[in-house]
């Protein structure tokens, strides 16, 4: 078993009451109704939020249209935008502790953990605010002396960013800044689990200086208020992160109007290890990618495929490594793995590992929920004996749960690790440059890390191949996502060579 760290009762039971974000005003919904968000750590209320219903989506896109057709944010310089993204940043140092405490309580997620993605949270908003004046187009004049073409990019408009609840702060951060930087204007929907921080973000962005309308915050329901964001004929683009499933809604949803989307979707990322591997560095590299937020993670390394020669000793010291790791109260500031998102969801990762072993698989470490008395927490999970064809080994469990899978070619494990839907990440570890690369070049992901795994900067491009997801967020393209370009051809003087003879 991990270290245990039996939740302590939140001293302060207020609720913390919020409203919605629309045209610059603090609103309640429509219809009247709230969301109430219990602690996954702790089991009690600590949110309140104003619901949001199809009703609220319309005003709130209707005033992010009118922002981004009359207002002042994408006709003023990239100077102005860029100090207000500045100020945006320095505000959320300025709150980092309170940012921190609800996504820590909203979401489970352990304290000293978060308060480190805030920080790189403001990081992005930063760089955001640099590349917002570095955006520009191109010039040729390939049609010939007198002649110049002029490539210009444009704001792409009113754009609807949906989040998921397990980065609720940080991943509205590699969205919204940039969005922002072209000069877009935006309805967000965050998490219903965990719309807290985002929330916090709206009165950050006002005080900063962005004017009414260019930033809406709706909390509500997938169906209700995200359906109508992806369909709605004065979005321009869809920015989503979530599950596959969804993703390919929102895809579906958007071409009836042929929106450009930008998705993040699901991982099931393979870890792959050779003999000549520095074991001890992946030992712990294996232990951070697994049981990282709880394994709730896109980029989690949920599957070591291993050489048949060293798995056995590999997954025995894993499982050690694993049991001096901290599980539990997501406010302490020990804690490195918290609380799961809802009974649901842990529930489903159960699910995986009773299916898992009645297949075959060995649970060769953990394997059953925490029981606190309060919230709900799973053991950090080793699966070995696991076989491609398993869903455990296929399927994004989103939980602690690793599967081990072996190889004894490196054909055999670029094929294993190329055996699924997915292509977010993945890791390769080997002191050999050839191993590492070849590997590198033929597992089909979006970030392959080479001795070393889940590090990442503002600057590194970050996005899925395959059923991973469309695009990429972060390095210095993001804030071109948010364009449209525009051909100016013009001519100077007296045109030559027109089709009609003079
Ligand atoms: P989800 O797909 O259930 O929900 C994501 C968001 O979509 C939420 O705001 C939700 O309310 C909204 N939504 C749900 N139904 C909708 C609909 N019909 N129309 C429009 N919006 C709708 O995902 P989740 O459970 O919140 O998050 C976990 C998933 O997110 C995992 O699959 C994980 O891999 C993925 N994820 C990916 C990345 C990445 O960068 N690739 C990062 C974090 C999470």
């Amino acid at each position: 078993m991990p270290v245990l760290v039996t939740p302590r009762k939140i001293e302060d039971t207020t609720v913390r009451e919020f409203s919605m974000l629309i045209d610059g005003e603090w609103v309640g919904g429509a219809e009247g109704r709230t969301l109430e968000r219990v602690a996954p750590g702790h089991g009690v209320v600590v949110s309140r939020y104003q619901q949001a219903g199809a009703a609220d989506a319309e005003r709130a896109i209707r005033a992010a249209r009118k922002a981004f057709d009359e207002g002042a944010w994408p006709r003023m310089t990239a100077s102005e935008r860029s100090g207000i993204l500045l100020k945006a940043a320095t505000l959320i140092e300025e709150r980092l502790d309170e940012i921190s405490y609800l996504d820590a309580v909203e979401a489970g997620k352990p304290i000293t953990q978060v308060k480190g993605e805030i920080g790189g949270a403001a990081d992005i908003w930063r760089y955001a605010a640099a590349l917002a004046r570095d955006l520009h187009g191109e010039s040729y004049n390939t049609l010939g002396d007198g002649t110049l073409g002029v490539v210009l990019r444009e704001a792409i408009g009113v754009v609807s960013i949906i989040t998921p609840w397990n980065f609720p702060f940080l991943i509205v951060s590699q969205k919204l800044p940039f969005a922002l930087a072209a000069g877009c204007t935006c309805v967000v929907k965050p998490s219903e689990l965990t719309s807290g921080s985002t929330l916090v973000l709206g009165e950050i962005l006002i005080e900063a200086g962005v004017p009414a309308g260019v930033v809406n915050i709706l909390v509500g329901t997938g169906p209700e208020v995200g359906a109508p964001m992806t369909t709605h004929p004065a979005v321009d683009m869809i920015s989503f992160t979530g599950s596959t499933g969804v993703g390919k809604l929102t895809m579906a949803n958007a071409a009836q109007t042929l929106k450009k989307v930008s998705l993040e979707l699901g991982g099931k990322n393979p870890q792959i290890v050779f003999p000549d591997a520095n074991i001890d560095e992946f030992v712990d590299a294996a232990v951070f990618g697994a049981w990282f937020n709880a394994g709730e993670c896109c980029n989690a390394g949920s599957r070591l495929i291993l050489h048949k020669s060293i798995a056995d000793d590999v997954v025995a010291r894993v499982a050690q490594l694993s049991s001096a790791v901290k599980v539990g109260d997501p406010l302490d500031p020990t804690t490195q793995v918290g609380a799961i998102i809802t009974p649901q969801h842990l529930e489903k990762i159960s699910g995986y590992v009773s299916g898992a072993a009645a297949g075959g698989a060995n649970i060769a470490y953990g394997g059953s929920a925490i029981d606190f008395g309060m919230g709900q927490f799973m053991a950090p999970t080793i699966l070995d004996k696991v076989t491609p064809d398993m869903a455990v080994a296929r399927e994004e469990v989103f939980g602690p749960v690793l599967s081990v899978l072996t190889f004894e070619t490196t054909e055999e494990a670029i094929r294993i690790a190329n055996a699924i839907d997915y292509g977010l990440s993945a890791g390769v570890w080997s002191r050999d440059f050839d191993t590492c690369l070849t590997v590198g070049r033929k597992v089909r992901a979006g970030t392959v890390w080479m001795n070393t795994f889940m590090d990442g900067a503002a600057e590194l491009p970050f996005g899925g191949y395959r059923q991973s997801g469309l695009g990429r967020e972060l390095g210095r393209h993001a804030v071109e996502d948010y364009t449209e370009t525009k051909t100016l051809n013009m001519h100077i003087g007296a045109r030559t060579g027109w089709w009609m003879p003079r």
